[in-house]
């Protein structure tokens, strides 16, 4: 069963309160109710917000006074299909902490603190640009069994009705279980994932500008080869949106 705080009955959220009393979630020391996303305004005020300036191919802030528009070193010897990836904030403190207690603790109720960090950046920059479909990241089928949801279809569904593209879940399977990324290097973990991805045989993408939607960008490898089976399917363009940056 996948469960979303925004999406709880009345009865049902007033029973969370009970067990969940109205306190933020990251830090238990200010109040913050299920509306906020169980998160408080102490902790928000820590939330990192990507403003330029940042490499215009895989959003990578860059510290310092940059004016004109530039590629990073890593894009510039990368490969890349997508043309572009753009992140909300930064995946440090009160944003990474939610993250991984909400993936990983099932701390579903962080749900609409995430999908608001996304909306509230992604939606503007989405909405009348054409795009055709929303597709999550997908898990493998045995992965999604085990945790009971896949975080990027939670965070695309609010994308979804934030900007009237709608959500194409079907669009892309995992064939492949890997191994967890998070020890292997650069080259091992782009190894470790290629033709991870495919397009289901019937789906028609000739044509089709996608926005590919996951919870982390850390290295790319992830979300590039989603789109290099999106692009082998016949999608023209790819974008890229995730809730945090690694940096
Ligand atoms: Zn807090
Ligand atoms: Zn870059």
């Amino acid at each position: 069963m996948t469960l979303a705080a925004g999406k709880f009955p009345s009865w049902l959220n007033r029973g969370l309160a009970l067990l969940y009393p109205e306190v933020c979630q990251l830090c238990q020391a200010e109040p913050a109710t299920p509306r906020e996303g169980f998160v408080g305004s102490q902790c928000w005020s820590q939330v990192r917000f990507i403003r330029p300036p940042f490499c215009q191919r895989c959003g990578l802030p860059f510290a310092g006074a940059l004016t004109t528009e530039f590629i990073c070193t890593n894009c510039q010897e990368s490969k890349f299909y997508f043309t572009s990836a753009r992140s909300a904030a930064v995946a440090k403190t009160v944003v990474r902490d939610a993250i991984h207690r909400f993936k990983y603790s099932r701390a579903l109720w962080f749900e609409n603190f995430l999908a608001g960090l996304l909306v509230r950046e992604a939606a503007p920059a989405l909405r009348g640009q054409g795009w055709d479909f929303l597709v999550p990241v997908p898990l493998h089928p045995l992965k999604e069994r085990e945790r009971e949801f896949n975080q990027s279809a939670l965070l695309a569904r609010h994308l979804s009705r934030a900007t009237g593209i709608p959500c194409a879940q079907g669009m892309l399977r995992r064939t492949k279980p890997t191994v967890t990324q998070t020890h292997l290097k650069r080259d091992a973990r782009a190894a470790n994932l290629r033709n991870a991805f495919a397009v289901p045989p019937r789906a028609r993408l000739a044509g089709q500008r996608i926005v590919l939607l996951d919870d982390v960008f850390t290295t790319g490898a992830t979300t590039n080869d989603c789109a290099r089976a999106l692009r082998e399917a016949g999608a023209v363009e790819v974008c890229v949106w995730t809730v945090a940056r690694g940096v």
